[in-house]
């Protein structure tokens, strides 16, 4: 039986995505090569990388204002670094809104002053700062779109004076924005992209070259950019099957059509959490996030119970991170409507025999 998969991430991906990749796998394009096996200079991966990097661009609506998409190594945690060395010269603001927010913000003060613009820290996260403003002498202010783990998510980003960089690790096309408030942003491909092993990199490219420092060759954004994303040996598998999901994701209509399933998916949930009497939310409720919905029983006594109704009924992946306990639903592009439906029924059976 497929499993209903709330993983956090690595996370589910659509069924076609995964069968075209399986196959390329095996036999790339009908070349009598995987798709593993094939030099990453061929004809065929070039096309492959300019297509994703392209379409990468389209479906945010960058394309054409000085922005380029780069695949890189080394996961989303790379880029708490590597933004900071290729950006931060003096000072930088962040926003601490969860585990991963300060992760970046503990990773930049190698290179420099670093000031906690705002922060949830005093309520386990559960709620988005607000309210504040951003100073106007940083080189960049940085902020977390989605934090993953405590469900929470920015509704409304602030006007900064200065370049924004944003983590979108979590909800990078899952919703409209304005992408180009944004001087950089990045994403770990493993939720609503592809396998992990790539992160997606969407950078201005006017952001570049004003620290003073010395930046190692494979840590430097100018090389990559150069050398469109083959500066090294790219991640051929993960860049490919994001292709794929970005591919799939333009021919269901892009990111508004997807945002209108999500809301449909983040209402469900949530009006179950709100109506059954057994749950409680997490998150404050203007934050919640339509990607990752955390809730908790209110009698623990009935986890054994649950658990069980929902290991039977195929659900995989809904327990809560450690820092918050209970159950997180992580509902990324590729989880069907009726998952989440799956779901709600199984909450609302433990209600009638409860
Ligand atoms: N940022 C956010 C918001 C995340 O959710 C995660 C992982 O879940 C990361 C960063 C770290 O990503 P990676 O494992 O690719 O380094």
């Amino acid at each position: 039986m497929k499993k209903h998969n709330f993983s956090a991430g690595p996370c589910i991906l659509p069924q076609e995505v995964l069968l075209k990749a399986s196959e390329a796998v095996v036999d790339f394009n009908n070349s009598g090569l995987s798709l593993i096996e094939i030099s990453h200079r061929s004809k065929p991966f070039i096309e492959v990388m300019d297509t994703a990097t392209a379409l990468a661009l389209e479906l945010l609506g960058l394309e054409g204002k000085g922005y380029k998409a780069l695949f890189l190594q080394g996961g989303a945690s790379t880029q708490f670094l590597m933004t900071a060395y290729n950006l931060l010269e003096t000072k930088a603001g962040y926003l601490n809104t969860g585990t991963w927010a300060a992760k970046s913000l503990k990773e930049a003060k190698l290179f420099g002053e670093v000031v906690e613009v705002a922060s949830s820290k005093d309520a386990n996260y559960n709620y988005i700062p607000k309210g504040y403003s951003v100073p106007s002498d940083l080189d960049y202010f940085h902020c977390t779109s989605n934090n993953t783990i405590f469900g929470t998510q920015i509704k409304d980003f602030p006007t900064s004076p200065v370049p924004m960089v944003c983590d979108m690790s979590s909800d990078i096309f899952s919703r409209t924005l304005d992408f180009s408030k944004f001087d950089l942003i990045y994403a770990g491909a493993q939720k609503n992209m592809g396998p992990a092993g790539t992160t997606l990199v969407v950078i201005k490219e006017d952001l570049l070259g004003k620290v003073t420092r010395a930046i190692p060759s494979m840590l430097d954004y100018k090389n990559f950019i150069e050398k469109d994303s083959m500066f090294n040996t790219p991640p051929v598998f993960a860049v490919y099957t994001s292709m794929l999901t970005l591919q799939w994701l333009k021919d269901l209509g892009g990111i508004a059509a997807i945002e209108k399933e999500n809301e449909k998916k983040a209402k469900l949930i949530y009006s179950e959490i709100d109506l059954n009497p057994l749950f409680k939310g997490f998150a404050a409720t203007e934050d919640r996030s339509t990607m990752n919905a955390t809730f908790n029983l209110v009698d623990e006594k009935l986890k054994d119970t649950f658990d069980e109704m929902a290991k039977e009924a195929g659900m995989n992946g809904i327990n809560g991170h450690r820092s918050v306990g209970g159950y997180r639903a992580s509902m990324y592009n590729a989880l069907p409507y009726t998952s989440v439906a799956a779901l709600v029924e199984v909450m609302s059976e433990l209600e009638r025999k409860a």
